[in-house]
């Protein structure tokens, strides 16, 4: 057993957070980063400086060493590069330790090794990290010892965004504005700030660390490309909130530790649907700490995960035939005086606001439903979305009984006159505490759905930052609040505008609202009657970040110009384009390298029992063994025919100049020929002697962590 946690003195630990600048800064300096932090108003130098001295005094009490700018390029996972305090020697040969107020706000990294997507070519190679004083530094522990992690946006020389949180901050911003517009046209006076809260929700895998290691596909790809299904996976749903087993509970009880010495709200923790599947969640908060607070989080998994001899996958597909992994996004709106405006109260259809920002949000959703869709693509996702498992690659929104049938009333008759109540639970057992049960059940199938005083957005894969997500919901968001705004703001009868709103946002975009059961294939047909897109791959969705209209949305709300736009679908396919090629190169490698020469070894073993059967028995019916082998040899001779044709379509994808086609050539013809070559694999796994296979299989990889 550890030793006990003591949660309150734990928490925070190891963050430099408002309580730490409070007590060590003085005064006027504190309120002058508060007035930074709160107020959005620029920092000047001298308070630069003092705080820079302050966190470094207060980083190297608790043992650090280093400091980096810590930044999230494009490629996904976090970025940083290590500085130690020490300055030159004193006169005594002494080391002193120093941090100006220049290197906390300001870092250098050679941009030119992050993907810029032609940001770099066009323009000068220099890039700039910038302390963003809204997310506090924290210090990471690990075994190189202590470091102060900066939170940092990354920037071109020209201003241009190389990473993911400065067009987060901006969209944050461009919310706000349009949110403040909607509340002071309807009568809100008193509301300074309204930001949006993020929850996200984590599900991962564990394996083996051993057994991970003997697995190249694991290793380089991050999923299995090859394995046959074990006889049980996860059809009796004896995982789901499952008893925890003693070793992940012994990881978990560490990556909580870890994560609440950082700052992270690590809350619940459960089994998945999935043997060998989990999930953490944070309790929420403002979208720009919840996205680095995430980053946080997939880091710390890896890391604590090694250090428990198991190797956490955060794939979205690790394993064919059974359940992928995503991120559910928990996203609201909250005042700084504590509304939220996606409360609706217990009698939604008296509650004018409420019914407007949730048809604007309507709005937003069916307007922009291919941007919300690119939003979550990423490659692993296309091994999940659609697939029974996962809210469909097709946006819709759950609005649930209660709000649907508001909804109703709102388009049939033009006025929405009662609410449905919840009721109370019953369950027959009269100990039982009887409780008010919220007025909708679940819906686990759809992609963006209502739940109580928030939307869920449940498409983001589970190894993705969930910055972008967030990015363009608050953007199209605002775009939707900018123009009921604008309408409010001319009326001369805001009540009756606002009733009009309401009832046109609603007639004219109910085509996006679902409430049945978005896995089935009805689903499929009914959303393509509705005219709603249905983008089922990455390649599929990424150009719609670069539609003249999204274009135009994004422009006019400051948070993507067209080059960076231009620049970040060029990034994706290009990321695409190489995983799909790394992915065929494993699997050519274990193929030829691993699967071929054991099946030769199986077979060369029947025909030898073959022979010798007949030679010592003559009366012997040896037709099974030469049925294996006739089946084995036959899958010997597809293998290598798909490999023959998978190595011919990489080679031609790689010569392939224009990315868009690169990526599509890829989608179409690398991975289908991926696929042949895995089926008559995954056949001889199946006929081949356990000792002989090459790799831990499935049933080695989930059932025995
Ligand atoms: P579930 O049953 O789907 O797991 P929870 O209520 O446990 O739902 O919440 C899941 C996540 O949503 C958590 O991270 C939680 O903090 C977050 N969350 C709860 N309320 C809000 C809110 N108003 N805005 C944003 N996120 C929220
Ligand atoms: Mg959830």
């Amino acid at each position: 057993m550890g030793e006990t946690i003591k949660m309150t003195e734990v928490f925070g630990s190891n963050v430099f957070n408002d309580e730490v600048m409070r007590e060590r800064l003085p005064k006027k300096i504190y309120l002058d980063l508060k007035r930074t932090i709160q107020e959005g108003e620029e920092l000047n130098r001298e308070t630069a400086e003092v705080v820079a001295n302050t966190m470094k005094d207060w980083a190297v009490e608790h043992g650090a060493t280093h400091y980096t700018h810590w930044f999230q390029p494009l490629t996904g996972v976090t970025a940083e590069k290590h500085d130690s305090f020490i300055c030159a020697p004193n006169a005594e040969g002494k080391v002193i330790m120093e941090f100006s107020g220049k290197e906390l706000i300001k870092g250098e990294p050679d941009a030119s090794s992050f993907p810029s997507g032609g940001l770099r070519s066009t323009f000068e190679a220099r890039g700039y990290t910038s302390w963003d004083c809204t997310s506090p530094a924290f210090l990471k522990e690990d075994a190189s010892g202590v470091v102060l992690c900066i939170p940092t946006a990354f920037c071109s020389y020209t201003g241009e965004a190389l990473d993911k949180k400065t067009p987060l901050l901006r969209s944050i911003e461009a919310l706000e504005i349009q949110s403040l517009r909607l509340l002071r046209a309807l009568g809100n006076t008193t509301s300074k700030r309204v930001i949006p809260s993020v929850g996200a929700e984590q599900e991962y895998f564990l394996v083996d660390r051993q057994k991970f290691l003997q697995r190249k596909d694991l290793i380089y790809a991050g999923r299995t490309l090859f394995g046959a299904m074990p006889p049980k996976g996860q059809e009796l749903d004896d995982h789901y909130f499952g008893t925890i087993r003693e070793r992940v509970g012994a990881f978990m009880r560490d990556v909580n530790l870890e994560l609440w010495k950082m700052g992270v709200p690590a809350k619940t923790q459960h089994n998945e649907v999935a043997p060998g599947q989990h999930e953490l969640a944070p309790i929420y908060a403002e979208a720009n700490l919840a996205v680095d607070q995430n980053q946080i989080t997939m880091e710390t998994l890896k890391r604590v995960a090694a250090r428990h001899g198991m190797a956490c996958l955060l794939h979205e597909k690790p394993f064919n035939g059974i359940n992928g992994s995503g991120k559910h996004n928990n996203w609201s709106l909250t005042t700084d005086d504590g509304i939220n405006l996606l409360d609706p109260g217990k009698t939604p259809h008296e509650n004018i606001q409420f019914l407007l920002v949730l048809t604007c949000i309507l709005k937003a959703v069916d307007d922009h439903a291919d941007i919300l869709r690119a939003s979550a693509s990423c490659t692993g996702n296309d091994y999940r979305l659609g697939l029974q498992e996962a809210p469909p690659a097709i946006i819709s929104v759950f609005l649930g009984q209660q709000l649907g049938d508001v909804l109703k009333q709102l388009v049939d008759t033009g006025t929405a006159t009662h609410s449905i109540k919840g009721g109370k639970l019953m369950t027959g057992v009269r100990t039982l505490p009887a409780f008010s049960k919220d007025a909708t059940d679940r819906n686990r199938t759809s992609p963006f759905a209502f739940t109580g005083n928030k939307f869920e957005f449940r498409m983001v894969g589970s190894s993705d930052s969930i910055a972008c997500a967030n990015t363009v919901l608050n953007t199209i968001v605002a775009e939707a609040f900018c123009e009921a705004a604008d309408a409010l703001e001319q009326s001369e009868d805001v009540g009756l505008t606002c009733h009009h709103l309401i009832k046109k946002y609603a007639a004219e975009h109910q085509r996006i609202v679902f409430n049945g059961n978005a896995y089935s294939q009805e689903w499929v047909e009914e959303a393509a009657r509705r005219g709603l897109p249905n983008l089922p791959s990455l390649v599929d969705a990424e150009p719609a970040l670069v539609q003249p209209e999204a274009v135009a949305m994004f422009e006019r709300f400051h948070v993507f110009s067209q080059s960076e736009l231009a620049a970040r679908a060029e990034v994706k396919l290009e990321g695409y384009a190489k995983t799909v090629n790394i992915e065929a190169r494993t699997m050519l490698d274990m193929a030829g390298k691993q699967i071929m020469p054991v099946v030769i070894r199986y077979t060369s073993r029947l025909a030898d029992s073959i022979n010798w059967v007949g030679q010592a028995c003559p009366e012997a019916d040896v037709s099974v063994q030469k049925e294996l082998l006739v089946e084995a040899s036959a899958a010997l001779v597809a293998m290598r025919k798909a490999m023959g044709e998978l190595r011919t379509l990489t080679e031609e994808a790689y010569a392939i100049e224009d990315i868009m086609q690169r990526a599509r050539f890829c989608h179409d013809r690398v991975v289908p020929a991926m696929d042949a070559l895995r089926a008559p694999a995954d056949r001889l796994e199946m006929m081949v002697d356990k000792e002989l296979w090459p790799f831990p299989s499935y049933g080695d990889l989930i059932f025995e962590v």
